[in-house]
């Protein structure tokens, strides 16, 4: 894995635990490239015949240029967070929109097709979730971001369906998804007003640490249904365990690792 920071990920955790599982002799390492190392990686990937890569923030983007192909989605993102040989072949893909799905409609039972859903962001997560949602047929994805040029970037991936909006759309959303990192530690600072929520919605805040974020929180006691990031983070680390391996990838051990080293986290503080 390459990025910065890369110190407190949880994906080492995650894959050496699923490796650990089937018995495959691999090792998943995270190595701290900064912004600009991108390339340099890829082709050190190259000369030490590394398997794969993952590819978090800021190389996402730098990475795609470096890879022989690229999947549709990283063609429409252009940004990738995975890595994997095709062949003599190095492909770029990107795994988080497909993990998204596969977390609300695994573990909520929630079918985006014909919904309404607001996104809260217009980064790179959010922008992923915006094409998933589309392709899986959502209805109206209204896009609200601090800075508008950003959400039109975000809603020019669904043209026919996303628009810019503001938070207020959580009023008549059927999904409601906080991209961004707002609200971490105070409810003051929520990405959306709490009273536009309640029964019937479901609330996904990408953000996983603490585990009930106070978004998380608030929407429960609104009697909406909510829950944090974890779900998408180990959906979209099985869907690149998939293209790497070619294993199915065992979801239970691969979630249990990653809330045990949580739980340890909260409890060295
Ligand atoms: P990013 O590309 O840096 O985008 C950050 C987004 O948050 C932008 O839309 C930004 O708005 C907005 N934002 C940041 N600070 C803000 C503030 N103080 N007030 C209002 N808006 C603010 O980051 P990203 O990769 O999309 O990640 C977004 C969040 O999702 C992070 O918390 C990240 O940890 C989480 N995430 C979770 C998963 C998962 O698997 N669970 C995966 C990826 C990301 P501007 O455009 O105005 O700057």
């Amino acid at each position: 894995m390459i990025g910065d920071p890369v110190r407190h990920s949880l994906s080492p955790t995650i894959h050496n635990a699923a490796f650990r599982a089937l018995e495959l002799d691999w090792v998943f390492a995270a190595f701290e490239v900064p912004a600009g190392g991108g390339r340099d990686a890829v082709q050190a990937m190259r000369a030490l015949g590394l398997g794969w890569l993952s590819v978090t923030m800021p190389l996402k983007a730098e990475v795609v240029a470096a890879a022989a192909r690229s999947s549709p989605t990283v063609v429409a993102l252009g940004a990738a967070n995975t890595l994997w040989w095709k062949g003599p072949d190095l492909v770029a893909d990107s795994t988080d929109g497909a993990g998204f799905l596969d977390a609300l409609r695994a573990d909520e039972g929630f079918d985006p097709a014909r919904r309404r859903c607001l996104v809260v962001g217009a980064g790179g997560a959010a922008r992923a979730i915006v094409l998933a949602l589309a392709e899986a047929g959502a209805a109206e994805i209204v896009v609200a971001n601090r800075t508008p040029s950003r959400a039109e970037a975000a809603v020019a991936l669904a043209p026919r369906v996303a628009r810019v909006g503001d938070a207020a759309a959580a009023d008549h959303a059927d999904l409601v998804v906080n991209a961004t990192p707002v609200g971490m530690t105070t409810e003051a600072a929520l990405p959306v007003d709490p009273d536009r929520l309640g029964p019937g919605q479901l609330v996904v805040d990408l953000v996983y640490h603490p585990a009930i974020t106070p978004l998380v929180d608030a929407a429960r006691a609104r009697g909406a249904a909510a829950v944090n990031g974890l779900g998408m983070l180990i959906h979209q680390a099985a869907h690149q365990f998939r293209l790497w391996t070619g294993e199915d990838p065992p979801l239970a051990v691969m979630s249990a690792a990653a809330t045990a080293e949580l739980a340890g986290r909260d409890l060295s503080g």
